[in-house]
């Protein structure tokens, strides 16, 4: 643990996704004047919740799981945030995922908190019927602290709106009433919204059109390299290719692929659905796993876990732009190398942000049972997305700073302000 990091600490060791966000947060401090006192409110989250998950397998035994539901902040509105399943989710990591929330919400200007939950578990090891029996266990041992006007759930990592479906049935089931705005996300004949799905995929396509268009970088024929392939990375992909770039390198757990030419995203996204994975699509590209940050290209587009850009790829990473469809995908180190090289890094809490902005239309929608055409929520995510990008760079140029602490200095200016009015309880 870096001792010069002041705040919650609870994981012992090493670089953790917690420890990076406290250092995003100490570089805002000096920007804050005032409210820079205020500042250790986000150093901690509000409210962190374990729980045990017992599940019965298919074969008679039960199994338990370790599950979490992190608030981190509740200043400016209800939590929000996704639910991840993934068998490497820890509490550091939830709780780093909930401040993330927080920040990007505020960011936006979205009126929600910041939230994050998730289970250590392999969804692909379990069958469907084991998959949902987990879910409506963790969604019930997490009842108590979510509702639509405390903490609304979402899909993240390894969870999907067949998930979200059974989250918002068994929330519904306890309450005794369909309640639709508990969780975003959800299949649109059950109160989801019309492009939600591809949200976050556009969100991060929009960012980097009106970054690339600040930095002078000409989006046709750009190269352009996607580690990821799930709904965010193969969303993103597809539109930077319909707009005239080409994707050279796509990554995902199974295989690397290379092609200098272009890859045909419409064909892998077809196969990777078919087949869950891109291995085997086409064998004769495939390259080592470790090759893909050494690929030159214009633009990379890290869409899969944090921590994946270290310093020492920071050093070597041959690129312009650096678009974080993941949360947490840069290391504080890596984030200094990469603006000394003058790379430009588009943090993952305006980059990602497209998909929490249509959960926020899924809610305000749910509220009001009263629902949007795709056109009109496409032109307002647009909008909002295009806003938020202006104000940042606007932001970071004023500030002479990055991209990454200009986006804080936004989000936890509106936080604490919120909280300065709103004073501390009891008084
Ligand atoms: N899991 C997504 C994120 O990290 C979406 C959260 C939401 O829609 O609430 O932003």
């Amino acid at each position: 643990m870096n001792t010069m990091v002041k705040g919650l600490t609870y994981s012992g060791q090493g670089e953790t996704a917690w420890n990076n966000y406290l250092k995003q947060l100490d570089k805002v401090a000096p920007y804050l004047g005032e409210l820079s006192e205020r500042l250790d409110m986000l150093r901690r989250p509000k409210r962190s919740l374990i729980v045990d998950i017992p599940v019965i397998m298919d074969d008679g035994s039960v199994k338990h799981f370790e599950g979490y539901r992190v608030q981190h902040n509740l200043t400016r509105g209800p939590g929000k945030g996704g639910v991840r399943f993934h068998p490497d989710v820890n509490l550091d990591e939830v709780m780093a995922l909930s401040a993330w929330m927080t920040i990007k919400c505020a960011a936006l200007n979205l009126p929600f908190g910041g939230a994050k939950g998730g289970v250590r578990v392999d969804p692909t090891e379990l069958s469907p019927r084991e998959l949902e029996r987990l879910t409506r266990r963790y969604t019930t041992e997490i009842n108590l602290i979510i509702g639509p006007q405390k903490d609304i759930p979402a899909p993240d990592v390894g969870t999907n709106p067949q998930t979200m479906a059974w989250m918002m049935d068994t929330f519904s089931m306890n309450a005794g009433s369909t309640v639709t705005g508990v969780v975003t996300g959800k299949p649109v004949h059950l109160g989801g919204s019309l492009g939600r799905v591809k949200a976050t995929g556009r969100g991060v396509y929009i960012s980097g059109r009106e970054v690339a268009q600040q930095i002078g970088l000409d989006l046709a024929g750009a190269r352009i390299c996607v580690q990821g392939f799930g709904n965010v990375g193969s969303e993103a992909a597809l539109l930077f290719q319909e707009n005239g770039s080409k994707v050279i390198c796509v990554q995902d757990h199974s295989a690397t692929l290379y092609q200098e030419q272009g890859i045909d995203v419409k064909k892998l996204m077809q196969y990777s659905k078919a087949h869950g994975k891109i291995k085997g699509f086409a064998e004769q590209d495939e390259i080592h796993t470790a090759n893909f940050w050494q690929i030159q290209a214009e633009i990379f587009i890290p869409a899969a876990l944090e921590g994946v850009i270290d310093a020492a790829v920071a050093q070597s990473i041959q690129t312009k732009m650096i678009l974080e469809g993941a949360n947490g995908p840069t290391l504080t180190e890596a984030d200094e190398i990469l603006a000394e090289r003058q790379i430009t890094v588009v943090p993952d809490v305006i980059c990602n942000a497209g998909g929490v902005t249509v959960s926020y239309f899924e809610w305000v929608q749910d509220l009001a049972s009263y629902f949007w055409t795709e056109e009109e929520i496409n032109q307002r995510m647009d909008a909002i997305m295009k806003n938020a990008v202006s104000d940042v760079w606007l932001k970071a140029s004023v500030a002479q700073c990055s991209l990454r602490t200009a986006a804080y200095i936004l989000a936890c200016e509106r936080i604490l302000m919120a909280r300065k009015e709103r004073g501390i309880y009891p008084g």
